[in-house]
């Protein structure tokens, strides 16, 4: 499905709306000059345009699959990856002390949005990975942080979040994954997890799981749950992936969408893992990597609507149906007032979910810049916002998609349906759009409306 990325919309709202400009007047991010920004957007989306967007359609024909307890990628899906990686994408805002190239969220945040629009199962994977960089960044210590960041920046080892049990989705305090001490300052970590979303692949040299469990001390509930590491390979003495690790994937979902992204139940049994951040600190270690996760699937939401209008658009310019009621129009039922309604009300929610995303990243960028705590708020305040407001706009985008081409919207072949149930989950998963709503009012509203 070919796919043209919106470079000069992300231009304008970087520079006119969300305030691109004041975040690169920050000394922390002076580097972010215009000619950057746009060399990276224009690089970016030559990537996602050639490489990624191809990817997409074999991606949910084949999907990934288990073979005798080995994940298989969907075709070209390790290629796809290597660029993504090679192209420094991964690592674009992570710390330059560990390879990071240090540059705003905006920026990343926009690049995102390309290659998820490109692809949106592939790009789930280095999305998993960058909040987990942050999570180590923020908690980890600093043996873990040189062992582990420059590879994950790199793109050599994957990351990956384990929060959700069977009794424990929303409510991830009701977990019973258990960790115990192993008297050389690691820890054996047992127990199940199901839906990690790429819980293996067969293109990077280890999976490094980011797993919540409790020590035998840990209070029930949330107060008592702890944060590990756990790799798939143990890291040797040279820190290259040596021993395989006590987990494994025991099976991959059969899913509504998001096919080429393997939906895997893990067991651990006495894993060997590292803790992160405090004892029984868990919680607040992994929202680290939730919130970062949250600004992203909200933007998953909003790539998935791009590229549903773009191919709407394209239809819409190509089929011709019934008498055109426009003088001098296109002749095709772009002409027709009910397709214009249709494909402008799809423009505009996307421009709204875009600026509300850009604007929450620039937020992001801001308080790390100054160190403000008005600019945390905000930033805490846009995140469920966009989260729930970006994957809402996906769906309803995607699903006028479909509506726009008529019958042809409800046959595979064409793709339109494609974005529809690959988007759908990303109201579901990273904590559903109820929790969002919660969060919103009884946490970040908290200050009395001042964010
Ligand atoms: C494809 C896919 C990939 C995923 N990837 C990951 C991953 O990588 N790592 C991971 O840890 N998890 C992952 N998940 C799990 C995902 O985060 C959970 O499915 C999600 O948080 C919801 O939990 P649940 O499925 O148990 O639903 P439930 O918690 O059972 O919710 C069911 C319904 O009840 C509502 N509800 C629940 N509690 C409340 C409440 N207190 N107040 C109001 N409404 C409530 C929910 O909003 C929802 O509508 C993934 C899920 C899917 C489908």
């Amino acid at each position: 499905m070919p796919y043209t990325a919106p470079v000069s919309e992300f231009t304008f709202l970087m520079e006119h709306v969300v305030g691109l400009p004041r975040v690169a007047g920050t000394e922390r991010f002076a580097e972010a000059t215009p000619d950057m920004v746009s060399a990276i957007l224009t690089e970016a989306g030559r990537l996602a345009d050639e490489v990624l967007a191809p990817l997409n359609r074999g991606g949910d024909l084949h999907p990934a699959h288990l073979e005798n307890g080995v994940v298989r990628t969907s075709p070209g899906f390790a290629d796809g990856y290597r660029a993504i990686a090679e192209g420094g994408y991964i690592g674009m805002s992570a710390d330059p002390d560990y390879g990071g190239l240090g540059l705003p969220m905006v920026l990343t945040t926009a690049v995102n949005e390309m290659i998820g629009s490109a692809c949106l199962s592939l790009q789930l994977n280095p999305l998993m990975t960058q909040g987990q960089i942050e999570a180590l960044e923020h908690h980890a210590s600093d043996d873990l942080k040189a062992l582990y960041l420059p590879r994950l920046t790199s793109g050599e080892w994957c990351g990956t979040m384990n929060l959700t049990e069977p009794q424990a989705g929303s409510d991830v305090g009701a977990l019973r994954a258990k960790a115990e001490e192993n008297g050389d300052g690691t820890y054996a970590v047992s127990g199940q997890k199901i839906y990690i979303s790429w819980g293996d692949n067969d293109f990077t040299e280890n999976v490094c799981h980011l797993v919540l469990a409790r020590l035998p001390d840990g209070v029930p509930g949330t107060k008592g749950i702890s944060l590990f590491l756990v790799p798939k390979y143990i890291p040797d003495a040279d820190g290259k992936p040596g021993k395989a690790n006590d987990l494994k994937v025991v099976s991959l979902e059969h899913k509504m969408g998001l096919h080429g992204s393997p939906t895997a139940v893990m067991q651990y049994d006495g894993a060997t893992g590292w803790l992160v951040g405090k004892p029984h600190g868990g919680m607040a270690a992994m929202f680290t990597m939730m919130n970062n996760a949250r600004l992203g699937v909200g933007v998953q939401g909003l790539c998935q609507a791009e590229a549903a209008y773009q191919q709407a658009l394209d239809y819409a310019l190509e089929r011709k149906q019934g008498r055109s009621p426009v003088e001098g129009g296109t002749g095709t039922i772009l002409d027709h007032a009910d397709v214009r309604r249709m494909l402008s009300e799809m423009k505009a929610e996307i421009f709204a979910a875009r600026a509300i995303a850009l604007a929450n990243a620039a937020a992001i960028d801001m308080a790390s810049a100054t160190g403000d705590a008005a600019w945390d708020a905000r930033a805490a305040l846009l995140t469920p916002v966009t989260k729930a407001y970006g994957t809402e706009t996906g769906i309803k985008v995607a699903q006028m998609g479909i509506q726009v081409h008529g019958g042809m919207g409800f046959i595979e072949e064409t793709g339109a349906a494609q974005y529809l149930r690959d988007v759908r989950v990303t109201a579901i998963y990273e904590g559903t759009n109820g929790i969002q709503a919660m969060d919103l009012v009884a946490r970040k509203m908290m200050d009395g409306g001042a964010a």
